[in-house]
């Protein structure tokens, strides 16, 4: 999982980079609280998923769930989001 900071909702959370759709539209997700931004810039005040299944903000897709994914390397070229990386780290999804 590629990350971009700390979540400064929760304090402790990694936000990684995800995938939320088949068009490759990036988000910036918190592992642990579930806060979103649409930039890897992280201004503004996040958005949460809807409930109950966690759904994208923007497109209404689980954000959990294929063919949302962590984005690859490959795929934060594609953003154009490689600068805001701070490193990556293993994970499972
Ligand atoms: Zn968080
Ligand atoms: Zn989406």
């Amino acid at each position: 999982m590629y990350f971009v900071g700390t979540c400064r909702c929760c304090g402790q959370g990694l936000l990684g980079i995800r995938i939320c759709c088949e068009d490759e539209i990036g988000l910036v997700l918190c592992e642990e609280c579930e806060a979103i931004w649409l930039e890897p810039t992280c201004t503004g005040e996040p958005l949460f998923p809807g409930q109950p299944d966690s759904t994208c903000p923007r497109c209404g897709r689980p954000i959990w769930h294929p063919p949302a994914h962590w984005a690859s390397q490959d795929e934060i070229d594609r953003l154009d989001w490689t600068e805001y990386l701070l490193g990556d780290w293993e994970n499972e999804s």
